[in-house]
């Protein structure tokens, strides 16, 4: 092999024609000068067609490439730009790197896999890189792989939902296919104009071909999926419904904690405070304390208690399917309405009145996994991505790893 095809192919840069390399002592760097081939020269950055030369541009530019063994890497080469009938004036094609981007493809798709695998630390160190440029690379990546393929192919169940990413009240709204399993779209805001913004994208043909919506229980949403997915039957997410039972639980946890606390008996206000892993946590996940506490619970405040079994109850209706779940829920609000426990009084009230889109969830077996864990995966994800400069760099890590978008990595 010669030593140009060698240094192409150690860059991934293959479709360049390689011209010179050198050691550049400033930037303690080995730099690689390319040029297009022939038939990749010449073309519009952003459609690729070929178009008339415009001039020679900002001259000679470097694209960061992936590490030679120790050292770093560029690709230096001319930047012309020519003049597209579509696009106007426009910097040329690079086979090497993705329009505007100063990196090469694989120093991309290397760091796109990284941050959907690795920690934030870890890609940062390993790729000499600053966390903001790895979520515009992240942003850029996700938007390719998003254009290459129809993530709305076959869309039969959707599930919409929001998600706070910032302090100050910031939502994504997110829609995931319950069929897939995936995520399927996110986009900042969480009003009608956003939830529209999405339709519009997936066109009235497909939209006609949705046939089931699930979501919370906003007003907005419902308006919105009844103008424009006429053949879907609406129903409300199990996840929603048991968080309300859950907050209804913490409700009556906390006036538990507040009557101890004003009759003095500190200890037992300590008690109640610390037994807050039961209106969150499923039974099945306690560790051996929490459950003495439960005992404890039961023997101490039967109230407390039984508000816990009707949260319980009312999650075991969204683990059954069909038939057996809806009478069970029509048993639990029975229970529920004659509890004598105000929160839950009032959840039986709110979940009678939403009970058209419960039983849709219910003979659709919707169950309340998969919203809840995309949720979780995001709700994670925001965290890593604090440090990145715009919500599409968030919104491309979660393309990339709970949309299944993530390239594989270069090479392999
Ligand atoms: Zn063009």
């Amino acid at each position: 092999m010669r030593s140009a095809r060698l240094w192409a192919r150690l860059l991934g840069v293959e479709d360049a024609v390689i011209q010179r390399v050198w050691f550049d002592e400033q930037a303690e760097a080995v730099v690689v000068a390319a040029r297009p081939r022939k038939h990749l020269q010449g073309r519009c950055g952003r459609c690729g067609r070929r178009c008339r030369g415009f001039d020679r541009g900002e001259g000679r530019r470097r694209w960061r490439a992936l590490d030679v063994g120790l050292l770093k890497a560029f690709v230096e080469a001319d930047a012309p730009r020519v003049r597209c009938p579509e696009h106007g004036v426009v910097v040329a094609a690079v086979p090497w790197a993705r329009h505007g981007a100063g990196h090469t493809r694989t120093f991309d798709d290397t760091t796109a896999w990284l941050a959907a695998h690795a920690s934030k630390q870890a890609v940062r160190e390993m790729l000499r890189t600053a966390w903001a440029t790895v979520g515009q690379i992240v942003a850029r990546v996700a938007a390719d792989a998003e254009a290459a393929c129809d993530r709305f192919e076959g869309l039969r169940r959707i599930g919409i939902d929001e998600i706070s990413y910032k302090k100050g009240h910031r939502y994504l709204m997110v829609v995931v296919d319950h069929d897939s399993r995936r995520l399927v779209w996110a986009a900042p805001g969480r009003d009608q104009a956003t939830l529209r913004g999405f339709f519009d994208l997936l066109g009235p043909e497909r939209c006609d071909k949705l046939r089931l919506v699930s979501a919370d229980a906003a007003e907005w949403a419902a308006t919105v999926v009844a103008e424009r997915c006429r053949a879907a039957r609406l129903c409300l997410d199990p996840f929603h419904v048991v968080k309300w039972a859950s907050d209804a639980l913490d409700e009556v946890r906390r006036q538990a904690w507040n009557t101890a606390r004003q009759q003095g008996d500190t200890a037992l206000a300590r008690e109640f405070k610390g037994a807050r892993f039961a209106s969150w946590k499923n039974p099945e996940d306690l560790t051996g304390r929490q459950r003495g506490k439960l005992a404890w619970i039961a023997r101490v405040n039967a109230r407390l208690y039984r508000a816990y079994l009707l949260k319980e109850e009312l999650r075991l209706v969204f683990k059954l399917k069909g038939v057996k779940a809806t009478v069970l829920l029509e048993a639990w609000l029975a229970w529920a309405r004659r509890c004598r426990i105000p929160a839950f009084v009032k959840l039986a009230s709110t979940i009678s009145a939403h009970r058209a889109g419960i039983h849709a969830a219910l003979t659709e077996g919707l169950s309340n996994g998969l919203v809840e864990s995309v949720n979780t995966k995001i709700r994670l994800l925001t965290r890593i991505a604090f440090g990145f400069r715009s919500p599409d760099a968030l919104i491309g890590l979660a393309m990339l790893t709970v949309g299944g978008l993530c390239p594989p990595l270069p090479g392999r």
